[in-house]
C-alpha cells in the first residue's frame, strides 16, 4: 500500500506556540486540505500523528481536539478524498510515554495498524522531533518549511531529509 504519515500543527493546519486551543483556532494552511484529498484519491493513505501535550497540560480537553479531527475529515471529505488513522499523544514531556515524538511510537501504531514496514514510508512534518522520529523507524524524514519548518531549517537537517515548501508541494511530488 502507499502510505504518507504527517504531523498535524504546522503541516496541515497553522500552528502557535500558545497551542491550538479551540476549533476556531484550527486553521488549514492553504492548500493541505487539497493536497490530502488528492493524495488519497490518488491512492494513498494518509495518516497523521500528532503531539497534543495541551491535553496533558489541561489546555482543552480531548474532545475539543477530536472536533479538530472532525472538521479534518469533513473538510478533506468535501474534496472527495479521505483520512486514514489519527494517532494522538495527549502526555505531557514529563509522562515518560512512548508516544510523545521523537518517541517513534505513533509512527509504529500507524505501521502496525496497516500491517505495513515502516522503512522508507515518509513522515512529513515542520520540527526537528518529526525528524529525528522519522529517523528512529527508518522512515524518510520530509520537511514542510510552513509551520515551524523555516526555523527548524536553520538548525541543520538530518541527512537524507527531503525539504517541501509546504504539503501541496509535496503532494505534487508524489503525484507526478
Ligand atoms: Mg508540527
Ligand atoms: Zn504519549
Amino acid at each position: 500500500m502507499k502510505l504518507i504519515i504527517l504531523d498535524r500543527d504546522g503541516v496541515i493546519n497553522h500552528d502557535s506556540d500558545a497551542y491550538i486551543k479551540s476549533l476556531d483556532e484550527w486553521i488549514p494552511i492553504p492548500g493541505s486540505i487539497e493536497a490530502i484529498a488528492a493524495l488519497s484519491k490518488a491512492g494513498w493513505t494518509v495518516a497523521v500523528a500528532t503531539n497534543q501535550s495541551g491535553i496533558a497540560r489541561g489546555y482543552y480537553p480531548l474532545s475539543v481536539l477530536e472536533s479538530m479531527h472532525a472538521r479534518l475529515r469533513e473538510l478533506v471529505a468535501e474534496q472527495g478524498g479521505e483520512v486514514g488513522l489519527i494517532v494522538k499523544c495527549p502526555h505531557g514531556p514529563d509522562d515518560g510515554c512512548e508516544c510523545r515524538k521523537p518517541k517513534p511510537g505513533m509512527l509504529r501504531q500507524i505501521g502496525e495498524h496497516y500491517g505495513v514496514a515502516l522503512s522508507g514510508i515518509w513522515f512529513v512534518g515542520d520540527s526537528a522531533s518529526d525528524l529525528e522520529t522519522a529517523r528512529a523507524v527508518d522512515c524518510q524524514p520530509v520537511l514542510v518549511k510552513t509551520g515551524k519548518g523555516e526555523r527548524t531549517l536553520t538548525k541543520g537537517l538530518p541527512a537524507g531529509t527531503l525539504v517541501f515548501d509546504d504539503l501541496a508541494a509535496v503532494a505534487a511530488q508524489l503525484l507526478t
